[in-house]
């Protein structure tokens, strides 16, 4: 018996005029999560099929619960478009099925086939009665809705609906470049960047000998994971060392923090327009310490120009945590190596800065070449879901 997997795109099909754009790049994209096995996959502007050799069913279903832009799934039966088929398919495949109540949906979107979609229902409704013992009727809360979609070229036929990760697939928006550190939120924010289709690239800001190598082998590990979602990150190590240092030398010690965030906005921007990327996106939830107050957010914000995504603005901390564990970053995150930020906390970090103030505590060293050298001394890797030891001769 042949089967087929059926993908439905869900949001993708409220964008009318780019809608082969984004069926393309999502294509691509299972393809590439695909390459190991032998698949065809064909589409149309409002779904997709994948044919797969009967073995490979699992692996494929796990490689497809990791795309974006799938909103729902079918592993459906095909037969051919005709009543006898159709019956003799239902026969065959409703024993094996496991449920007590059910309903018939007949979508029939050959309109040349002889009789109507209420007048299948209740005869594909007696063939399942038919074959299988201790079953009944119930249309308001079936256990299983048994689907027939009769199209022009075959029938397909499913007992089953899997949800997607939905969102639109990464690729059908441009690049955007995140600022990923080894803590919780940063994770979960490129996660949802990505949902929303956006190919990332991943920077980090690194202190040695502040910071520790396992520092940086914790964010590898961590961009490893999320690349699980797309194909490839490339993550991008800033040494932030030299500028840090001239920070605390120079910044009185409560502006410590909000310099060092308007530094690295300044570097994230020119590494966008270096990079082409469109966005800056970043971890940072309103009120969670005091860089992050409001009045925080607009101080170190005013250095650039460029949308500034923060996917996890708005979310508690548990809630964040929450999708941390879901996507399998939190057992990472929480493992305990210093970030740069954490190195030069001060005291009493100011929670209500001012952009005068700023202004004049970077009067007092002149930064413009130290980022400009961070950036030109930045080393570069491309990162896959794939062991971590692969890196190793990076560390
Ligand atoms: P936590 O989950 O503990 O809050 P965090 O990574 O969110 O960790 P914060 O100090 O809250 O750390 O920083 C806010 C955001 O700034 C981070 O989410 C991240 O996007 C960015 N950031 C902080 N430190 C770095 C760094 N060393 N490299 C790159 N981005 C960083
Ligand atoms: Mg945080």
């Amino acid at each position: 018996m042949e089967r087929v997997i059926l993908i439905k795109y869900g949001e993708l099909t409220t964008k009318k005029g780019n809608r082969n754009f984004f069926v393309k790049t999502l294509a691509n994209n299972i393809k590439y999560k695909l390459q190991d096995y032998s698949v065809t996959i064909s589409s149309d502007l409002s779904r997709m099929y994948i044919s797969f050799n009967e073995k490979d069913l699992n692996k494929i279903l796990e490689q497809l619960n990791l795309v974006f832009g799938i909103h729902s799934y079918h592993v459906a039966y095909s037969c051919p478009s005709d009543l006898q088929s159709i019956c003799d398919l239902l026969t065959e495949t409703v024993e094996k099925e496991h449920f007590e109540t059910f309903k018939v949906v007949v979508k029939r979107s050959d309109k040349t086939f002889p009789k109507k979609s209420n007048e299948l229902a209740p005869i594909f409704g007696g063939v399942i009665l038919k074959n299988k013992k201790n079953i009944k009727v119930d249309v308001h809360h079936p256990e299983v809705v048994v689907t027939v979609e009769i199209l022009k070229d075959r029938t397909l036929l499913y007992y089953n609906a899997y949800q997607g990760l939905g969102g639109y697939p990464v690729g059908s928006q441009p690049k955007g470049l995140v600022m990923l550190s080894g803590g919780i939120d940063s994770p979960v924010a490129t996660f949802l960047a990505m949902k929303r289709g956006i190919k990332i690239e991943a920077v980090y800001f690194e202190s040695i000998p502040h910071t520790s190598l396992e520092a940086r082998e914790k964010v590898i590990t961590l961009v490893r994971k999320l690349s699980k979602y797309t194909n490839t990150i490339k993550l991008h190590i800033i040494p932030f060392t030299e500028i840090q240092e001239e920070i605390y030398k120079n910044v009185k010690d409560d502006y410590v923090i909000t310099i060092m965030r308007r530094m690295m906005y300044r570097i994230m921007e020119k590494l966008a327009k270096k990079e082409h990327a469109y966005a800056i996106i970043n971890g940072e939830s309103v009120g969670q310490v005091a860089s992050q107050t409001l009045h925080s957010m607009y101080v170190i914000n005013e250095v650039t120009n460029m949308p500034v995504l923060r996917p996890v603005a708005c979310l508690d901390k548990l809630e964040i945590i929450d999708i941390a564990k879901k996507i399998d970053t939190y057992e990472t995150s929480i493992l305990p190596y210093e970030d740069c930020c954490t190195v030069f906390v001060p005291k009493h970090p100011v929670i209500n800065p001012t952009l005068d103030q700023c202004l004049k505590e970077e009067a007092k060293f002149e930064f413009s070449n130290l980022l400009e050298k961070a950036i030109y001394e930045s080393k570069t890797i491309t990162i896959k879901n794939q062991d971590v030891n692969e890196y190793q001769e990076l560390l």
